[in-house]
């Protein structure tokens, strides 16, 4: 397979161009078909897979193609969640790769990195820009956090997560689990739409890992890679 057979939205494939990627990796080359139609996934994926850009590349692909068509509100359509600040970096870096030749059409932020609470808070609602005054119309598409770090946005009056949510991603889910986010992470399950396409991606297969499944997934498509 080549990056081109999955006919993307011209923008992504000029990223992915850049990116120098000459073909898919394995966990993408099946990824990215299934997730482009719909289905829910979870991968035995390992750190070095190339999974980031498996659940990214589709996501983004899909939320271009929602806006072309017109039918979308405003608000939070993907949620990435990962069990380290430092992995949070390499996912919003790759989106910002992936999302560099669309403009202001679709927007991510990351909201593990070290900021405060109120910065935070700016990132998920821009509504003024505070050097220019002027209100800021890109509001968050994407947003990449650790499951503690959306909790408390999640029970803000404010954050449409809860009505707007379309793509869930649950990143090396066996770490997010043995970090301790397991009641963070149900707590997100819990408010989440039902059935949103989801995306779960663990190096191992624990109980826990499987409990997690059942608890966020509907019928998911099983890659063991
Ligand atoms: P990940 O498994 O997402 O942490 O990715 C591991 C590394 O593989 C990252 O540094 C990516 O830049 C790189 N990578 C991802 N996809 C490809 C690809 N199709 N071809 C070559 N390198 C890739």
């Amino acid at each position: 397979v080549a990056f081109q057979s999955f006919a993307l939205d011209p923008r992504l494939q000029r990223s992915i161009a850049k990116l120098n990627y000459s073909n898919p990796t394995l966990v993408q080359a099946k990824v990215i078909p299934l997730a482009l139609a719909g289905k829910d996934i979870f991968a035995r994926a390992r750190t070095g897979s190339g999974k980031t850009a498996a659940y990214c590349i589709p996501i983004v692909q899909k939320i271009l193609e929602e806006k072309e068509a017109g039918n979308v509100d405003r608000g939070v359509r993907a949620l990435i969640l990962v069990p380290t600040r430092e992995l949070a970096e390499q996912a919003a870096k790759f989106l910002g790769i992936l999302l560099a030749y669309c403009g202001k059409s679709i927007h991510s932020v990351n909201i593990a990195s070290n900021i405060s609470e109120q910065a935070q808070k700016f990132a998920l609602f821009p509504k003024l820009d505070l050097t220019s005054r002027h209100l800021l119309i890109d509001l968050p598409d994407i947003v990449v956090a650790t499951p503690s770090r959306i909790i408390p946005h999640l029970n803000s009056s404010n954050l449409s997560i809860k009505s707007t949510l379309a793509y869930l991603v649950i990143d090396e889910a066996d770490l997010v689990l043995s970090y301790g986010y397991e009641d963070d992470v149900k707590a997100v399950a819990h408010v989440i739409p039902r059935g949103i396409q989801t995306f779960l991606m663990s190096a191992t297969l624990t109980k826990e890992v499987e409990e997690l499944k059942s608890l966020v997934c509907r019928s998911p498509v099983f890659l063991r890679l």
